[in-house]
């Protein structure tokens, strides 16, 4: 049988492997194996500064993607078996494929806290529309998780309660310090109607597109994607930039004059669920909690209960667990000795290869096993899943003609473009001085409800910077950063409104 070259995953890793090798190996047959029928393109692709990257994302359906790429193949297919010996993968359709190289892009699943009925996790665009369903019945929602996806669902959610618990002291850890947690705390208490802000926060920031072909009918009882039994499910792509924009969230309340009420629980992990039964026969009495909207319903018939470490207990309807996700490295885990990191994601060098020969990967599936460069570190988010895409392509591409290849530039220095609450975030390096221990300094500068920029020194060189709002800042902190000048002399100007700080550096 002949030998292809063969990418598992449609998410926006193997995608644009996909999309890499094709051009690079104009001669090889290529395989693209996903389990979902819609697949991430990037299209738009803009390069700013030398690392900085925006793009928009269309979902798309495989076929259409590569159907005028002569030497692509899609397998709309599950991988189900692995046989490195033999150099071939199985799919649940029983197709035998043979590959002179492989790249595993499988991605990752919900990290869900407990296999409960009223517990879901978000990761594609199905189990949104299933939380949409379940959340449509909901009068008080509790969200578990302090990244990404509990910031930006905390701030779409409206006409129900949410209890968001975290186990940090400050919202947003994951990619903000606590002097940029305060700076966004005040929009948790807008008072603006859901319907107007979101059109006030879609006009002012929104930058980039977003395509959907999805056409289903979804009901609420169906379980497209098993969100309660994450072990079992494949999910589709991820989702990724903006994936909440143009969606409106509401629970059971009235839509009229939707107002979020957000009660934020810090310092708090689940340690039980318990049913109505349990919560009855345990005793105890639901904690109290101040809405911050006068309406809350004070209901004490709840589904679910949650308790937390800290000895308090809240009733709710659903609850959405937001901690993080597991690489998805089954089931070629369980047929090859794969060296695994300690957040379970494949080991790949340098070069995105694993240590099982000639099998690469890429995404939120892997962890970065290379010395990286020191403004660098591994985040599962969708730049760093295309960019790996891209480079595992190159290095399958090298490889055949046994070529040598060195890192890409892009990995030089983090840098992410989203957005929270409403706002432009820019983060570069070690935005929150992430392994510089004490040995830093931090420069600040924050006008109330406009912007806030955070500069990381070390050494009196700068490692790190978050900057939210429109500041302009991003290429001039990308090229202080990569370029190392000693900033002791400037420092105290360095963020200084009234300098142009652009030109200043020019
Ligand atoms: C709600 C949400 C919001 C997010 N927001 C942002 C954001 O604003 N900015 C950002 O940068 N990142 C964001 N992320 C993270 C980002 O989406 C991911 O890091 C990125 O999409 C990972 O891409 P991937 O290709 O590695 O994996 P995935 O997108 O998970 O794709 C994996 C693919 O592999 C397929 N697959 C899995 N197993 C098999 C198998 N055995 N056989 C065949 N196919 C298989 C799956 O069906 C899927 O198509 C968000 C994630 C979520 C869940």
């Amino acid at each position: 049988m002949s030998r292809t070259l063969v990418v598992i995953g449609g998410g926006i890793a193997g995608v644009s492997c996909v999309e890499q090798l094709s051009e690079l190996c104009p001669r090889e047959n290529i395989t693209l194996i996903t389990a979902s029928d819609v697949v991430k393109a990037t299209l738009n692709f803009r390069q700013f500064g030398k690392t900085l990257q925006e793009f928009d994302v269309e979902e798309r359906s495989a076929r259409n993607l590569f159907r005028d790429r002569a030497n692509v193949v899609v397998s709309q297919s599950q991988v189900v078996a692995f046989h490195p010996q033999e150099h071939y993968v199985v799919t649940d359709s029983g197709d035998k494929l043979h590959y002179k190289k492989l790249c595993i892009c499988s991605g990752g699943r919900p990290n869900i806290i407990s296999k409960h009925p009223r517990v879901i996790g978000i990761r594609d665009t199905e189990s949104v529309q299933q939380f949409k369903l379940k959340l449509s019945k909901a009068r008080r929602v509790v969200i578990i998780g302090n990244g990404g996806i509990a910031l930006e669902l905390v701030f779409e959610l409206h006409s129900c309660q949410v209890l968001w618990a975290i186990k940090d002291e400050a919202i947003g850890s994951t990619f903000f310090d606590r002097g940029a947690a305060t700076f966004f705390l005040p929009h948790l208490e807008s008072s603006v109607p859901a319907a107007e802000e979101k059109h006030m926060s879609l006009e002012n920031n929104m930058k980039r597109t977003k395509y959907g072909t999805s056409t289903k009918n979804y009901q609420e009882d169906a379980v497209y994607c098993c969100p309660h039994d994450t072990t079992e499910a494949v999910f589709g792509g991820a989702l990724g930039p903006d994936w909440n924009s143009g969606l409106t969230l509401y629970g059971a309340g009235s839509q009229e004059q939707a107002q979020r009420q957000v009660y934020v629980q810090y310092n708090s992990e689940v340690k039980q669920l318990l049913d109505p039964q349990e919560f009855e026969q345990s005793n105890q009495k639901e904690s109290p909690v101040s809405w911050a909207c006068m309406d809350s319903t004070n209901s004490s018939d709840w589904p679910v209960y949650v308790q937390f470490t800290n000895g308090r207990i809240y009733g709710c309807d659903l609850i959405v667990s937001a901690t993080g996700v597991v690489p998805n490295t089954q089931p070629f885990i369980s047929c090859a000795s794969f060296n695994v990191a300690e957040d379970g994601g494949l080991i790949v060098d340098s070069n995105m290869l694993t240590n099982i020969p000639d099998v690469y990967a890429a995404g939120d599936v892997c962890s970065a096993g290379w010395n990286p460069a020191p403004c660098w570190f591994q985040m599962r988010l969708w730049s760093q899943a295309r960019q790996m895409g891209v480079f595992a392509a190159k290095c399958m591409a090298s490889h055949l003609s046994n070529e040598q290849i060195s890192m890409d530039f892009c990995f030089e220095l983090l840098t992410h473009v989203t957005q929270f609450f409403g706002y432009k975030v820019v983060l570069l390096g070690k935005f929150n001085a992430q392994g510089c221990g004490n040995n830093h300094e931090l420069l600040v500068r924050c006008t109330k409800g406009k912007e806030y920029i955070k500069v990381v020194l070390h050494d009196g060189r700068m490692c790190g910077a978050v900057l939210i709002g429109e500041t302009d800042l991003e290429e001039t902190f990308e090229n202080l950063i990569l370029n190392q000048m000693d900033l002791t002399p400037v420092k105290e100007h360095l963020l200084n409104p009234d300098i142009d700080i652009e030109d200043y550096f020019d």
